[in-house]
């Protein structure tokens, strides 16, 4: 059943109001209507009822239409409006329609058909019109929205990126602390495992038994420190990016057994077997012979210090693609699987606790993660807990350094800041590592 339209008729003239309602009945229209004579009781009307569709006559008693449709506008009062003109009120059509009227309508072509024609069109403009402003008005809900949730990114992107700042100054400013400290504990450091070396030199002067043993605790605790000191520069050097890998053809099978040789003496305290294997077609390869050895005694004390009895293996062989394998293998305490990933972290140890078995800072596998990928190499692990443990190092046998441009800030340190035992072989020049052009030819 169609729906029963209330329709309010503003017309100060009886026999208009009669004809517009005789129309719309006549029209078949389901409708239920009111009357009023001027603007004032058509405003008060529509204040307080809601009406499907008004008739307005432009010209009343107390006001024009144009008036009325303006007062309605302002006051939020929305409504379909039909204006009925007289002849001659056409020029003021456009104003009309532009202050809000939805249609007019001459009252010279009232007839059931043009007016029911026109009632839908006028409702039916109306709804068009409320949903396109409501779309509009969530579409600015949505927009402002937007806005301010926009507003609230860019303010949190802004801390955000202040913290970051902050963060990254003060890792700065960590690392530098770091670099400066263990660079300072270093002199003195070193002029005690001089002397304590001096002291045990026998055309110094004889020991006693007792004073000999004491000095040698100090070298040996002093060479420990120096090493401890050195790891954290090394580290804090890397974390700067203040590293440079000083490249040369060397042997490695040298620097291995050489390696081996600094290290066995701490195997045998421990009553533990130290083979070695070194089967390379081509011993030559291109890179730091310093850092090769240190990633190696890195991982050879790691062996020693987590094995309690059984051999540890060292090998180096050729890969194909022009690689070679450095592999230390050992028969101690071994790594569970979910640590494989943290132990390259630095400062991580499986045993975390103050009171753990074994010492160390925490560094040695973070430094050899770093070195190892500066040599555009790779680390395998194998591991099983009470069984042992595999280290692989994959590395091409000729390392690319970085072009590094000509005014590229170095490290805040001296380039003689690294720790080099008096054994290492000597370094190519700082001038010639710092290109990756122009190295002398050379065969692998
Ligand atoms: P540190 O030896 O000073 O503790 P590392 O970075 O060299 O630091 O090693 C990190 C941790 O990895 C060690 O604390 C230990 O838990 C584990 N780890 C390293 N090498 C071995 C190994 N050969 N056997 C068992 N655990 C090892």
């Amino acid at each position: 059943m169609e729906e029963t339209l209330k329709i309010l008729v503003v017309d100060d003239d009886k026999v208009d109001r009669i004809a517009i309602r005789s129309a719309l009945t006549k029209a078949g229209v389901p409708i239920e209507l009111a009357e009023v004579g001027d603007g004032n009781e058509a405003f008060s009307a529509l204040s307080t009822t809601v009406y499907h569709c008004v008739f307005l006559d432009y010209r009343l008693p107390d006001q024009d239409g144009l008036t009325l449709i303006q007062q309605l506008r302002s006051s939020e009062i929305k409504v379909p409006l039909v204006v009925l003109t007289d002849q001659g009120d056409e020029q003021i059509t456009l104003q009309l329609l532009k202050a809000g009227a939805t249609d007019y309508l001459s009252k010279s072509r009232i007839s059931p058909e043009t007016l029911s024609q026109v009632l839908r069109s006028a409702i039916r403009i109306y709804q068009a019109e409320m949903q396109a402003d409501l779309a509009s008005q969530q579409l600015r809900e949505t927009h402002e929205e937007l806005i301010s949730k926009n507003q609230e990114l860019e303010r949190q992107q802004q801390q955000i990126q202040m913290q970051n700042f902050k963060l990254l100054e003060a890792s700065r400013l960590k690392s530098l602390f770091l670099a400066t400290m263990s660079h300072e504990l270093r002199t003195p450091m070193n002029a005690i495992i001089g002397f304590s070396q001096v002291l045990l030199r026998p055309k110094f002067g004889q020991l006693t038994h007792q004073q000999r043993d004491m000095v040698e605790r100090i070298l040996n605790n002093g060479k420990h420190l120096l090493m401890l000191l050195n790891e954290v520069l090394d580290f804090s050097k890397l974390e700067g990016g203040g590293l440079d890998l000083k490249a040369e053809i060397f042997n490695i099978s040298k620097v291995i057994n050489l390696a081996v040789s600094e290290i066995r003496s701490l195997a045998e305290a421990k009553n533990l077997s130290l083979l070695v294997k070194t089967d390379l077609q081509n011993p030559l390869v291109f890179n730091d012979p310093v850092r090769i050895k240190q990633i190696l005694i890195n991982l050879l004390s790691n062996a020693i210090k987590f094995t309690e009895f059984g051999e540890i293996w060292v090998e180096v062989k050729e890969l194909p693609a022009n690689r070679v394998v450095i592999i230390v293998q050992d028969t101690g305490v071994g790594i569970a699987p979910k640590d494989f990933k943290h132990i390259f972290e630095a400062f991580r140890q499986v045993d975390q606790t103050i009171t753990r078995k074994y010492p160390g800072t925490g560094l040695g596998l973070a430094i050899i993660d770093s070195l190892v990928r500066m040599m555009g190499g790779k680390i395998f692990l194998e591991s099983k807990v009470g069984v042992g443990s595999m280290f692989k190092i994959e590395l091409p046998r000729q390392i690319t350094l970085p072009t590094v441009e000509a005014d590229t800030p170095t490290s805040q340190l001296d380039d003689d800041d690294f720790f080099c035992p008096a054994k290492n072989p000597p370094h190519s020049s700082f001038q010639s590592r710092k290109t990756s052009i122009g190295y002398p030819k050379f065969k692998l």
